[in-house]
C-alpha cells in the first residue's frame, strides 16, 4: 500500500504527463503523509489525477523519481520485470554473448531512475546468471557466493550529496570482486579495476566507438588523449595500428593499460604510456612538430552545470585545435564530449571553429554516440550525453 501522496501545484503536471520521470521540488504543492526517504509515493495533479508512483527524496531538488506512470505495484515483481526486460533487449542485440562486460540497467532509460548496473564477467565465464543475482530478494539465497558472483556497490558519485545521501562502496551480496577483472569486449581484452577504477571501472559507453576506431586503424600511429586504461589504443592495435600513445593524468590507469596490452599479446613497444596533463603535452608536441595519423580526444565531463558551459566550450576548442594541428594531412580526429549539457550541434560548431583556427580543412566522416546498452528514453533527453565526431583533415 502506498500511504503518502505528493500533490503538484496547479499547472505543474505537464512534465510528468509527458512521462518525464522527475518531479522537481518547485512543482510540489504539498505532501500528504510522512514518507521516509526512498519510500514509494503517489504523484497526483492538483485536480487529484493519479500521475504515477515514484521514490521520495526530500533533500533533493528532484523530490520524486517515478518508477511508473501506470497503475502498478512497486514490489519485487515490478523490479524483476524491469531487469528481465533490460536483459532481453541486450540479449537481442547479442551484447552479453560478445561482451563479458555491459550495462544491464541504464537508470531512467531502463525504467529504474537513479539505478545503474554494469555486469562484469571474467572473459570466458559465460554464466548467464547475472540478472538472477539481482533478482533474488536480499538474504533469500546466498546468491552466487560460492561461484564468485556478487553485487558490488559503487555509490561514490558526487551527485549523491545533492540527495543528502552518504557516498558508500562495498559488497552488497555474494563475493567481493577481485582487484582486477579481465573482460573481453568484441574480441578485445581489457583489465578492469571494479573496486577503485573510475565509475564502475570501465567506460562501457565507448564500446561501439572503440570498434569504429578499430576499422580505421590499420598501419596508423595513434595518439590517445585522456586514455584512461587504454580502451581506444587496444582497439586500434587490434585493427593493426603501428603504434599507440596513451596520455592520462592517472598513473594507475596507465599501469592497467600496459597490463591490458600484454593480455592481448601486444609488445610493450607498440604502446607508449605517458602520465601528464593533456593540455600541456599537446602544446609540447605541437612545438616539437610531432604528427600522428589518428588523434583521439575523450576528455572527462567539462560542464556539470550551465554556468560551466562557456568554460567547457573553451576547453573543447583548445584541445580540438591542438588535435587538428597534430594530425597529418588525411589524418583522423576522433573527438568526444560526454557533457550532457553540451548539445551535439554546439559541439560540432566548436570542433568546426577549432579546425578554422588550426588553419585546416576537415570533413565529418561519421557521427558517434553512446553504446547501444546505454539507450535514451525519448521522454528523458538528459540520458543522452556522449557524442563524438570522426573528422578527417
Ligand atoms: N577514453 C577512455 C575514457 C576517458 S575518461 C576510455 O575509453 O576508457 C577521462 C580520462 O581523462 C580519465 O582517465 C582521467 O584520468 C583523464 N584526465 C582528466 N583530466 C586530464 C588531464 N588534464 N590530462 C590528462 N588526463 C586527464
Amino acid at each position: 500500500m502506498v500511504s503518502s501522496q505528493v500533490i503538484l501545484k496547479h499547472g505543474r503536471d505537464r512534465n510528468v504527463r509527458a512521462r518525464h520521470p522527475w518531479v522537481f521540488s518547485g512543482a510540489v504543492d504539498k505532501v500528504k503523509g510522512k514518507p521516509q526517504s526512498g519510500a514509494t509515493v503517489e504523484v497526483r495533479a492538483a485536480n487529484g489525477d493519479l500521475l504515477g508512483l515514484g521514490a521520495w527524496s526530500p533533500a533533493s531538488q528532484i523530490q520524486v523519481r517515478l518508477w511508473t506512470c501506470a497503475e502498478a505495484s512497486i514490489d519485487h515483481g515490478f523490479f524483476v520485470r524491469c531487469i528481465r526486460q533490460a536483459l532481453a533487449y541486450r540479449q537481442q542485440l547479442g551484447i552479453p554473448a560478445r561482451n563479458s562486460a555491459y550495462r544491464l540497467i541504464n537508470a531512467e532509460s531502463d525504467g529504474l531512475p537513479g539505478v545503474v548496473v554494469d555486469v562484469l564477467r571474467l572473459a570466458g565465464d559465460a554464466s548467464p546468471t547475472a540478472s538472477r543475482v539481482l533478482e533474488t530478494h536480499p538474504g533469500r539465497r546466498p546468491a552466487g557466493s560460492d561461484s564468485g558472483q556478487g553485487v558490488y556497490e559503487r555509490s561514490d558519485v558526487d551527485v549523491r550529496k545533492k540527495e543528502g545521501l552518504e557516498t558508500t562502496t562495498g559488497s552488497l551480496k555474494g563475493a567481493t570482486p577481485p582487484a582486477h577483472i579481465d573482460i573481453v569486449e568484441e574480441g578485445r581484452h581489457y583489465r578492469v579495476d571494479v573496486l577503485n577504477g573510475h565509475k564502475t571501472g570501465f567506460y562501457l559507453d565507448q564500446r561501439d566507438n572503440r570498434s569504429v576506431l578499430q576499422q580505421y586503424a590499420a598501419g596508423k600511429t595513434v595518439l590517445n588523449c585522456f586514455s584512461y586504461t587504454g580502451g581506444f589504443s587496444i582497439a586500434a592495435l587490434h585493427g593493426g595500428a603501428a603504434q599507440a600513445t596513451n596520455i592520462d593524468a592517472s598513473q594507475p590507469a596507465l599501469d592497467i593499460a600496459a597490463q591490458a596490452a600484454a593480455l592481448n599479446g601486444f609488445q610493450p613497444s607498440q604502446m607508449e604510456n605517458i602520465c601528464g596533463d593533456v593540455f600541456k603535452l599537446l602544446r609540447e608536441y605541437r612545438n616539437e612538430n610531432r604528427q600522428f595519423d589518428i588523434v583521439v580526444l575523450d576528455p572527462p565531463k567539462f560542464a556539470d552545470n550551465r554556468k560551466q558551459l562557456e568554460k567547457a566550450a573553451r576547453g573543447y576548442k583548445d584541445i580540438n585545435l591542438l588535435g587538428f594541428k597534430l594530425l597529418k594531412p588525411g589524418g583522423l580526429l576522433f573527438t568526444f564530449s560526454c557533457s550532457g549539457l553540451m548539445e551535439s550541434s554546439l559541439f560540432q560548431k566548436i570542433v568546426a571553429d577549432a579546425a578554422v583556427d588550426a588553419d585546416c580543412d576537415a570533413r565529418i566522416l561519421r557521427k558517434l554516440d553512446q553504446a547501444t546498452d546505454h539507450p535514451t528514453r525519448l521522454a528523458f533527453p538528459e540520458g543522452y550525453y556522449l557524442k563524438g565526431l570522426v573528422c578527417q583533415k
